[in-house]
């Protein structure tokens, strides 16, 4: 197989290798991957900012089609269409994957990380742990579901939003993108986006935002309990301490924030508001394997349409350096089907 690796230095930098596939253990199947979102994580693994990795197998946001299943397997068979994501496999035994929140095993593994992803032609997948991708949703489009999806859907039934009430969303890129379009369509909030770039809030709007805020040029907590008394909940995907602090101003008494977006610094939490208005502050870890069937679901329904860009297996040297540099805006997919040969990709082989 070819797959897109961690290099030796563990700088930031990855190589697309020739791979031998090993045979599968008991419980494994075997993807032939069709599609893999490229993530900001995966750069956080290739420059080893969560532990040095050197040869692993990058991407969490792995679509494909299941070739094989090692004998004994039940919940899969040959031909139906998964996921590879980020939560890979739980210990399955724990108090976290017994009581529904199996994200928070302290025995995980995570695709692209500690599991070999699916940013490869193909990965062994533990056959009970890869979702099963519904009838109807793009393949592709189901890539970004798996990590950007998932996580967002996750976050806003976290936040506990009840139809036609008000959810903040903080941040309107890849993550905030998709989590205006859940909490508008799926759980029939009005919602108000914020981030700091115009033309993310015009795609905003375009998606289901009620209200489009730049945080850059108006007080977003100021503007919110204007026009809206407070919101009700918020879900912050921002990058940025200053958001989390705005969503805990912009809320209203009981309100609470869902924290997605991972800036590695302290936000600041007034003891009096937090107790005097009953502010609630929690994070919340992608999703566990139900919710991101229901995530699934609600993209074959056509509630939640993520955008995507696609580009051949070669060029994921550039496309990491181009998010290095910040040049891409919205979400690549690697189509593995496109320089999976090793020709120029042009021609599809
Ligand atoms: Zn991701
Ligand atoms: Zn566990």
């Amino acid at each position: 197989m070819r797959a897109v690796v961690v290099n030796q230095a563990v700088k930031g930098d990855v190589e697309v290798v020739e791979r031998e596939l090993r045979p599968l253990a008991a419980g494994e199947a075997l993807v032939e991957v069709e599609y893999c979102g490229v993530c900001h994580t995966d750069l956080h693994v290739a420059a080893g900012d969560y532990g040095e990795k050197p040869g692993r197998v990058l991407g969490h946001e792995g679509i494909g089609i299941v070739k094989e299943v090692a004998p004994g397997v039940k919940s899969l068979k040959a031909g139906d269409r998964v996921s590879i994501a980020w939560f890979f496999k739980g210990c399955g035994s724990c108090e976290y994957c017994n009581t529904g929140r199996e994200t928070l095993c302290r025995s995980v593994l995570n695709a692209g990380y500690t599991a070999d992803g699916g940013m490869a032609t193909h990965c062994i997948v533990d056959a009970d742990y890869a979702v099963k991708v519904p009838e109807g949703l793009d393949p592709a489009q189901a890539s970004s579901i798996t990590c950007a999806g998932v996580t967002t859907y996750k976050g806003v039934k976290v936040s506990g939003v009840r139809p036609g009430q008000w959810i903040s969303v903080y941040g309107a890129g890849g993550l905030g993108n998709l989590g205006i379009q859940y909490a508008k369509k799926v759980f029939g909030a009005h919602v108000i986006a914020i981030d700091i770039n115009d033309d993310k809030l015009a795609f905003a709007k375009e998606v289901g935002a009620d209200i489009v805020i730049n945080a850059a040029k108006e007080d977003a907590a100021k503007v919110i309990q204007e026009k809206t008394g407070g919101a009700h909940a918020a879900i912050v995907t921002a990058v940025s301490k200053t958001a989390f602090n705005s969503a805990v101003d912009a809320v209203r008494a009981g309100g609470r924030v869902v924290a997605i977006g991972l800036p590695p610094e302290s936000m600041d939490l007034s003891i009096p508001r937090i107790v005097l208005d009953g502010i609630e502050v929690v994070g919340s870890l992608v999703g566990t394997r139900q919710d991101l069937a229901e995530a699934f679901q609600f993209g074959a329904e056509g509630l939640v349409v993520p955008k995507v860009e696609l580009r051949p297996l070669d060029d994921a040297p550039a496309i990491f350096q181009e998010m290095r540099d910040g040049k891409i805006n919205g979400r690549m997919v690697i189509d593995m089907k496109k320089g999976a040969s090793g020709c120029c990709g042009a021609c599809g082989g």
